[in-house]
């Protein structure tokens, strides 16, 4: 269909990007096509809970698709961020990468107890990014309604570690 034709013409691949043998997945022709980023958006809109209060998406490119969604679903915008980039006193979570570690944080008081709340970025890989902003989310005590994606690397088997969370994906990837 429609939406599918558009995985095949506006994600583009990189072998060996930003590590010799990884194979990425650039998601920038899709955000420079104005009629195709603004389908895949109300696309992917239509598959998501209602009534969603809060969108949180993770620096840098679940910021670029989580904030459309966001104005479209009529939801706040909350970023997950590196650290060192928020004032105040934010939230923080320290987790594993393949090398060493990272820490995510999340602004202060940004997300009310029991607020349904959506987490998205733009691809699924091994699932670590997703886990540690799903865990970081819920020590706000918000009702996480799903976690939902651009694009799933299923071979990955990111979604194993999501297993107590609803989770959609606009495309899938063997
Ligand atoms: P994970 O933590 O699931 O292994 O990796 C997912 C995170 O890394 C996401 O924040 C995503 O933006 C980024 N990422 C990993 N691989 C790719 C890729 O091939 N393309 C894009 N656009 N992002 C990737």
């Amino acid at each position: 269909d429609e939406i599918e034709a558009l995985r095949a013409t506006h994600i583009s691949e990189y072998p060996d990007f930003p590590l010799p043998g990884v194979l990425f997945r650039d998601i920038i022709p899709l955000l420079r096509d104005a009629a195709a980023f603004r389908t895949v958006i109300r696309y992917w809109t239509s598959l998501l809970p209602d009534d969603i209060e809060y969108v949180v998406g993770t620096e840098a490119r679940g910021f670029v698709v989580g904030a459309p969604l966001a104005y479209e679903l009529g939801a706040g915008f909350v970023p997950v961020r590196k650290a060192g980039k928020l004032p105040g006193d934010p939230a923080s979570l320290s987790y594993d990468l393949e090398y060493g570690s990272a820490v995510v944080q999340i602004p202060e008081g940004s997300l009310p107890a029991g607020a349904r709340t959506l987490i998205v970025d733009d691809l699924l890989a091994t699932g670590g990014t997703a886990a540690a902003t799903l865990e970081l989310t819920r020590r706000f005590d918000v009702e996480v309604v799903g976690v939902s994606f651009l694009l799933e690397l299923e071979g990955l088997h990111g979604r194993e570690r999501l297993p107590d969370v609803p989770l959609t994906r606009v495309w899938s990837l063997p």
